[in-house]
């Protein structure tokens, strides 16, 4: 089948490249020509592990093209998908449609034929209604269906979770769209994968509830962290606990700085809204947002105190910026705030990431950071350590190097990589989260 996918970033690049490897001849299409023409050569923008060679495979036998001429892609094809960019819009926390609604009507003018327009960015409940209302005023003459087909991958395995997802939801008004979708992801029948079908508002709401549902378990572990702190419990032993139990289950129950990245904090914002929007509040959700914003300059506080109350003149050693470990998407990554504090605090911070120094250079909060090559490059003559982003990198370092590299042998671990009993051993004063404290 032929697909154009609109939107080449971590979603429609993705995608469009598993599409191809399927089997599907795919045209991604992006307006940043300096994207485009590196994608054409097969450098890849982003950090995305197995994305180079999936690329570079699948263009070199001509499944795979880039261009950024929107109506040569849409011309001929079965599907187009939408790719784009949902961000929170500035002010009021709404997803700002406006990418998704003006790709949609540069689509419909280009279409020459019956095609399916899906959405795969992550719109708001009824957002398809609109789209297709906007693309049935500019194409009055021909037959275009809407469907929602929100996508579930992780940035760092987004490959493998495309290629064998857990499940696909699929929004369709109609057989003939359900038809399309249905060939498009037959490749995927091979290893069971339950294809959902729902009609279009249900598979678009069913994206919100699932983010906002896994960060909720996020900002929930994070609140029993603190009540374990304030009474010797030990939070890694509670999510395990919890987590052996099926109705639990152990994912997402990782105590830390909160939650960043490119998703959880605008869509369970944006899940708020449409919920106010529509007069069914999400309480829940609020909470899960309220309590993850104001734990970020909490976790700076914990780095300041553990560097005994001030930092003026001090210099603290950062190990990972990244909102999580094989990214160097920055999006609203914990470690802005906690930086940007350590700074306006006094200290000297030198920091060090495998994949997003890049990314994170471009950043306000990050201006007078000295960017370090290696975690120990990083660590000399810094008076304390802190871990922000569990990188595997970081989870075995030389301690005894760490020891005589650091000058107090501080470490403050927001991602518990460390066990208390090697801290212990090695003579650290070591404070992590949600587990009593090592003096
Ligand atoms: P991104 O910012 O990395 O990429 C969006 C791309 O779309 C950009 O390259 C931009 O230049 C391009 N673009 C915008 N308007 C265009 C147009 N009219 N024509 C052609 N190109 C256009 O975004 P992303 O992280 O890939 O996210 C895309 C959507 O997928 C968002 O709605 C997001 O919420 C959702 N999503 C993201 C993830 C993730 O892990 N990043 C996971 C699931 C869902």
């Amino acid at each position: 089948m032929k697909i154009a996918m609109i939107g080449t970033g971590y979603v429609g690049l993705v995608s469009g490249a598993c599409f191809a490897d399927f089997g599907h001849e795919v045209v991604c299409v992006d307006k940043d020509e300096l994207k485009i023409k590196r994608l054409l050569k097969n450098e890849i923008p982003i950090y995305e592990p197995g994305l180079d060679v999936l690329v570079a495979g699948n263009q070199t036998v001509g499944r795979l093209s880039f261009t950024t001429d929107l109506p040569s892609a849409v011309k001929g094809a079965d599907a187009v998908f939408i790719a784009v960019g949902t961000p929170s819009r500035r002010g009021d926390g709404h997803a700002d449609l406006s990418y998704v609604y003006a790709a949609a009507e540069e689509v419909a003018k280009a279409a020459d034929g019956y095609v399916v327009v899906v959405t795969k960015s992550t719109v708001p409940v009824c957002t398809g209604d609109e789209v297709e209302r906007i693309v049935r005023e500019a194409r009055p003459d021909l037959k275009i269906d809407v469907a929602s087909n929100p996508e579930f991958l992780r940035e760092g395995s987004a490959i493998e979770d495309f290629k064998r997802p857990d499940r696909v939801v699929i929004g369709v008004e109609n057989e003939k769209a359900r038809e399309v979708m249905r060939l498009l992801y037959r490749p995927l029948f091979i290893n069971e994968t339950p294809l959902l079908f729902t009609r279009r508002r249900t598979a678009e709401l069913t994206k919100y509830a699932a983010n906002a549902f896994l960060a909720t378990k996020i900002s929930f572990i994070n609140e029993i962290a603190d009540l374990c702190e304030k009474t010797g419990a030990d939070v890694q032993d509670v999510a395990r606990g919890i987590g052996l139990d099926r109705r639990i289950g152990s994912k997402f129950l990782h105590a830390g700085p909160g939650f960043g990245g490119s998703c959880f904090p605008k869509d369970t914002l944006a899940l708020v809204r449409t919920a106010e929007q529509f007069e069914a509040p999400t309480r829940i959700v609020e909470a899960v947002m309220q309590v993850n914003d104001a734990r970020k300059g909490r976790m700076a506080d914990r780095i300041i105190e553990a560097c005994g109350g001030s930092l003026q003149g001090r210099t603290v050693a950062v190990l990972g910026v990244a909102f999580k470990p094989q990214t160097d998407d920055m999006r609203e990554a914990p470690s802005i705030d906690i930086v940007g504090r350590l700074k306006a605090a006094g200290a000297t911070v030198k920091a060090y990431d495998p994949a997003a120094m890049g990314e994170a250079k471009k950043i306000d909060a990050f201006a007078g950071v000295v960017w370090c090559n290696s975690s120990y490059e990083a660590m000399a003559g810094a008076d304390a350590l802190a871990i922000l982003t569990e990188w595997n990198e970081f989870r075995a370092l030389d301690l005894g190097r760490v020891r005589r590299l650091l000058t107090a042998p501080v470490i403050v671990d927001l991602r518990n990589i460390y066990t208390l009993e090697e801290m212990r051993e090695k003579g650290f004063t070591y404070v992590s989260v949600g587990r009593p404290a090592v003096a």
